[in-house]
């Protein structure tokens, strides 16, 4: 980690009257974070200036800077989790007071337009949702995310955060809380649903915390029993080891809902069996691979496969309201900013229990 600061010309997005604050970068894939100080624009009518308190770290931050996704825009900022306290508003600003509480996820910008926005969908934008970070924005810049202690969002991008909810442990909620709550609203998961969460860490601990508030019966599918005990505590009544044949033998029929954090090759097909006669199994964890599916295996029984990807704006408040209401939060570890570096290789060797989440205080430090 270099603490070297890099002066703002380094950055295009400066504009009159911006607003200058320290970020976390890298400049190139394989590199080391670097502390840097970029201009955020300056304040437009709807704008909000957001003091960062706490910002966590998805695994899609990792595949972005690296550019394991497609090349990066660098110098690149990310983190989407991002949560803090309102500190300036633009002058039309009508949602939001200086010192509210609130929370900036995935998305920062959309059409507004289009039919899924209309809908409430706007990260199914029909012209592309603007990402809160290595998105071109509206103006032509390249959106800088929440590893900051300073971001500037339009107002309708912008949520509240309950006062039952720590900014800590509510930062994760704004992308592994959404990415869990909308398929579990969307299909209706409920009580006296048999759920199957697969993989249990940053997403499948949202899962199974949110299912179980609803009221479903959880169970966790996981390689090991190692985390059997943090289950239960989540809210599952059971874990079963997916590493044991007997178990897919046995199980045949058992659930309503299957719900796959899985980000690795696996037998579709097997799981499928696991559903009941018109049951469902969603996807939101992203193998790198094409996985194989045997169409027999949803025609027998008129099963259903599907995939969610985060939610609405208006969802997403939902979200974090119905986790203020039932007491949930992510599972975090607390880091510095110098520590990013090496949280980022816990998290590809899955040694988290569940997120980091960067004190943007740390800041301060350097
Ligand atoms: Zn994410
Ligand atoms: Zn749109």
């Amino acid at each position: 980690m270099s603490t070297e600061h890099i002066e703002a010309h380094a950055n295009h997005q400066g504009e009159a009257g911006g607003i200058q604050t320290k970020v976390l970068q890298k400049t190139a894939a394989g590199r080391p974070f670097e502390v840097a100080t970029i201009t955020r624009r300056a304040l437009r009518e709807n704008d909000v200036l957001i003091d960062v308190k706490a910002a966590g770290i998805c695994h899609s931050d990792i595949h972005t800077i690296e550019s394991e996704w497609g090349p990066a825009h660098y110098p690149l900022t990310v983190g989407h989790e991002i949560a803090g306290v309102v500190q300036a508003v633009g002058s039309q600003v009508s949602k939001w007071q200086v010192g509210d509480r609130v929370g900036v996820g995935c998305l920062v910008n959309s059409c507004g337009e289009c039919e899924q926005c209309l809908a409430g969908f706007e990260n199914h934008c029909l012209k592309g949702a603007v990402g809160t970070y290595n998105s071109v924005d509206t103006d032509g810049s390249i959106t800088q995310g929440g590893y900051t202690q300073k971001i500037v969002v339009d107002e309708n991008f912008v949520c509240r955060i309950p006062d039952e909810l720590d900014f800590d442990h509510a930062a994760p909620l704004l992308c592994a809380g959404i990415t869990l709550y909308s398929p579990i609203a969307a299909w209706d998961i409920k009580e006296g649903d048999q759920v199957a969460v697969v993989g249990l860490g940053g997403l499948g601990h949202m899962g199974v915390q949110i299912a179980a508030a609803k009221g479903a019966e959880v169970e966790v599918l996981s390689r090991t029993l190692k985390k059997a005990e943090l289950a239960k505590e989540l809210g599952a009544v059971a874990t079963h080891v997916t590493t044991d044949p007997d178990f897919f033998r046995h199980n045949r029929g058992r659930y309503d809902y299957i719900i796959s954090t899985i980000s690795a090759d696996f037998d579709v097909d097997a799981y499928l069996k696991l559903l009941k006669p018109r049951g469902v199994m969603i996807v939101v964890g992203l193998p790198p691979k094409a996985q194989s599916l045997k169409f027999g295996s949803l025609i027998m029984g008129s099963k259903v496969l599907t995939g969610s990807n985060i939610g609405g704006i208006a969802e997403t408040q939902e979200m974090l309201d119905f986790c203020g209401e039932h007491g949930i939060g992510a599972y975090i570890e607390k880091i510095g900013v110098k520590d990013v570096d090496r949280a980022y290789e816990r998290v590809v060797a899955s040694d988290v229990q569940f997120r980091f989440v960067i004190d943007t205080s740390t800041f301060d430090e350097l």
